[in-house]
Formats: C-alpha cells, sequence, structure tokens
C-alpha cells in the first residue's frame, strides 16, 4: 500500500498544466491568465461626476453661505453617456448625471440635495471644495498598467476589469476536460424509483459539485452496469478527456471490473491501494494525457479521494498556485479513540474562537454515511499509527468550507 505523500506527489508529477488558451471573458471564471493583461486606457476614461448634482466654478461659489447664498444660472442637464462642450461661463452651472463628463470650465460638483432649485435658478449656501465630488482620468488606473498579472485567478472583480477595458476574449490556461463514470449495477439515477436492492447514484452528482467548486465543469456520463463490456465501451470513448474520474467498481469484489477494464484500454496503472482511511482501493492511472482516477464508491471514501488527491491535481493542471484547501491546527474538543494503521481523515465539524480552531469529529464515520458528509465542515487528518487522542490534543484539520 502506497503512502497518502508519495500518492500525491506521484500524482502531481504526472499532471501537466493546461495549455494556454483564448475563452470567452463569460466562461472564463476560476481560470488562471497566461500572461500579464494591460489597462487599454485609463479608467476613468474621463473626468466626470460623481454625484447628481451641479457642476460648478469653484470661484463663482466662494462667498455662498446660509445666510447670502449664491445663485447661479442653470444651463442644460448633461446625462451620462453625453458630452457638453460649451464652456461653464462665470454665474452658470450645469446640472449633471453621475458618471457624465465633466463639461469644460467646471471645477467642482455640488450635491443635488444641497441645493435650492426655482425654475433655472439654483442657490447655492455653502461652497465645494475645488475639484469636489469630480472622478478624475486615469486616478483609478492608468492607460497601460497591467491589471491582472500572469498566474491570477479570474474573480469576479477580474471579470469587471476585463469587460472594462474590452477584454471579450482572456488568454487563459484551458479548463480541463473532465468526465465522470459512476459504476455499479444497483445504481438508479436520480429521477428513478428504488427498485429493492438498489440505490441511488449520488457520487457523480457529488463530484460533479465538488469540481463546480473549483470552477470546473464535466461530462456526466450516466451510471454503468458491472459489466465488463459495457464498462469497456463506455470508458474507451472518453479516454480523449484530460480527467476521468471513474466512481466504484475499484475494490477487490467479484464485479469491480474497472481496473481490468482500464488494463484493456491501455491505461497504465500507476498505483493502486493507498494508505487512507477511508478510500484505500483508490487507483490512479494514465493514458497518454489522459489522468485516470479510479475511486471507491463509498460516498465517504470517494469525497475524501477527491480532496485529498484529485482536488490538488485539477488545480496544477488549472494552472493554480494554492494546490489544497487550507490546513488549520486545530485543538479537539472529543477524543478520537478509532485507531488506524492508514491516515484517518474524520469528517468534523469545525469552529474558530478568539482566533483558535476547535474541531470534533461526527459521531458516525462510515465510509457510507451521507449524512457526515453533509454535517462536515472539515475534515481532520489522523497520521497512522496514531495512539488514541485525548481531548485537548492538536490535530491537523483541513478547511472544506471556508468559516
Ligand atoms: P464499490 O466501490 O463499487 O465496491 O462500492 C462500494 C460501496 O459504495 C457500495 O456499497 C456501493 O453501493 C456504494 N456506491 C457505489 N457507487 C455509488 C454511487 N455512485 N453513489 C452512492 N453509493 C455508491
Ligand atoms: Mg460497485
Amino acid at each position: 500500500m502506497l503512502d497518502p505523500d508519495k500518492a500525491k506527489k506521484i500524482i502531481l508529477e504526472h499532471t501537466s498544466v493546461q495549455a494556454p488558451q483564448d475563452i470567452d471573458l463569460e466562461a472564463s471564471l476560476g481560470l488562471v491568465v497566461h500572461e500579464d493583461i494591460q489597462a487599454t486606457c485609463a479608467v476613468p476614461a474621463f473626468d466626470n461626476s460623481a454625484m447628481d448634482g451641479y457642476a460648478v466654478r469653484q470661484e463663482d461659489l466662494e462667498n455662498a453661505s446660509t445666510d447670502t447664498p449664491v445663485v447661479l444660472q442653470k444651463l442644460d442637464y448633461i446625462p451620462a453617456g453625453s458630452r457638453q462642450e460649451q464652456p461653464l461661463q462665470y454665474g452658470q452651472c450645469f446640472q449633471i448625471a453621475t458618471g457624465a463628463e465633466i463639461p469644460p470650465g467646471a471645477n467642482a460638483v455640488v450635491m443635488k440635495e444641497n441645493v435650492t432649485v426655482e425654475g433655472a435658478k439654483v442657490w447655492f449656501s455653502k461652497p465645494p471644495k475645488m475639484q469636489e465630488h469630480i472622478r478624475f482620468k486615469g486616478e483609478d488606473i492608468e492607460e497601460g498598467a497591467v491589471i491582472i498579472s500572469r498566474g491570477e485567478t479570474i474573480g469576479p472583480g477580474q471579470i469587471s476589469l476585463l469587460a472594462a477595458f474590452g477584454y471579450a476574449k482572456v488568454f487563459v490556461k484551458s479548463p480541463p476536460r473532465i468526465t465522470i463514470i459512476t459504476t455499479g449495477s444497483e445504481l438508479v439515477d436520480v429521477g428513478e424509483n428504488l427498485e429493492p436492492g438498489k440505490i441511488r447514484d449520488s457520487n457523480s452528482y457529488m463530484l460533479a459539485a465538488l469540481l463546480r467548486e473549483e470552477n470546473c465543469f464535466c461530462d456526466r456520463i450516466g451510471i454503468v452496469k458491472d459489466d465488463p463490456e459495457l464498462l469497456l465501451e463506455t470508458l474507451k470513448a472518453c479516454m480523449d478527456t484530460d480527467f476521468v474520474l471513474i466512481s466504484g467498481g475499484v475494490s477487490v469484489g467479484e464485479h469491480d471490473f474497472v481496473k481490468s477494464t482500464l488494463k484493456q484500454l491501455g491505461v497504465e496503472e500507476i498505483f493502486w491501494k493507498v494508505r487512507i482511511k477511508p478510500g484505500k482501493p483508490f487507483f490512479f492511472g494514465k493514458n497518454e494525457k489522459t489522468l485516470v482516477f479510479g475511486m471507491p464508491g463509498n460516498p465517504a471514501s470517494s469525497y475524501v479521494v477527491f480532496e485529498e488527491f484529485v482536488r490538488p491535481s485539477i488545480r496544477k493542471a488549472m494552472g493554480q498556485a494554492n494546490l489544497e484547501k487550507n490546513l488549520v491546527t486545530a485543538t479537539l474538543e472529543k477524543s478520537i479513540t478509532q485507531r488506524a494503521n492508514r491516515r484517518h481523515y474524520l469528517r468534523a465539524k469545525l469552529r474558530k474562537e478568539e482566533n483558535q480552531y476547535f474541531v470534533k469529529p461526527l459521531p458516525f464515520q462510515g465510509s457510507h454515511s451521507l449524512r457526515s458528509l453533509a454535517d462536515a465542515n472539515a475534515l481532520i487528518i489522523v497520521p497512522e499509527n496514531s495512539e488514541e487522542l485525548p481531548e485537548g490534543s492538536l490535530v491537523s484539520t483541513r478547511f472544506l468550507t471556508p468559516l
């Protein structure tokens, strides 16, 4: 049985970073940019108003006060998106919208709420500060500045930048193509009735959801029965994708045909069985560029294998620098009495109090437990052959969801 750290290292050595490609802006969330991206213009692109109000010459209002308000003559309204070329003269003001270009001659904006309007007369009872409520050209970003650096991951903020600078396509590491295959003659799909002896396939939906956390989409192939011929046909058809995630059929059961079928297809077995609990009969293989992960069918096994081995590989392929969800040291709030000669991943509840982490293993740790998967927000990682861990012990814990 392979050491889990070694297994992860081997997987990462076999994982290559995706080639770069131009991707539609809307499909770029979560992808990693392949080159520095520059501002194609200044932002703001022109001096504009930060408020709905009045564009004025500050010097006209220097003496304005509540007792002696100053009146200015209102010219046109300048809506956002239009340009007023007529310069502002002594004693005049333009009404102006937020985002509209400041007209020539104006050097401050007074908020609409702070004036009194009578027809074309506008009364001001306080002088504005010079340049008040004006957003200046280039004050946010100068033309030519690097707005996103190579290696950065695109989030909603980056999408906003890219859109603002006219990037309808972005040069990023291509999203990996991923297939999920779920095997088992006992499985029926979510919309189907349960006949005696059957269970619904939850793994393929769970794995697809775990991939969505990485902003990855997948081809979720339906259920394949434990039939070598069907399995061969199905697996053959997806060997051109970057990742193939197979649920079930990799253990030592009479009907576990995944490994033999993969062999028939020429998939090289890189390892089988890792010293972990749950998830021991985890298989990893490779066929040209396709990485094949055979994940034991028990839901918690598949989950743990994904978290510890598949996620890092996918993140590496996507060009991400941080390959794992965060690990923290937490204080045990309940002793761990189960001992395992394999590294044990316990589904757990993590909490933070006054900058300290506390964690409690969930009561039911069966690898078939769906309840504990839904309740867990962390995995406690217990080293192999560790002694019983009393309450108060410090344990390494992986975040599953941010606190
Ligand atoms: P296997 O790895 O195929 O030996 O399956 C181990 C256990 O996981 C069995 O109890 C299966 O019924 C269950 N199982 C397999 N595939 C799935 C699935 N897609 N969803 C939920 N449970 C599954
Ligand atoms: Mg099975």
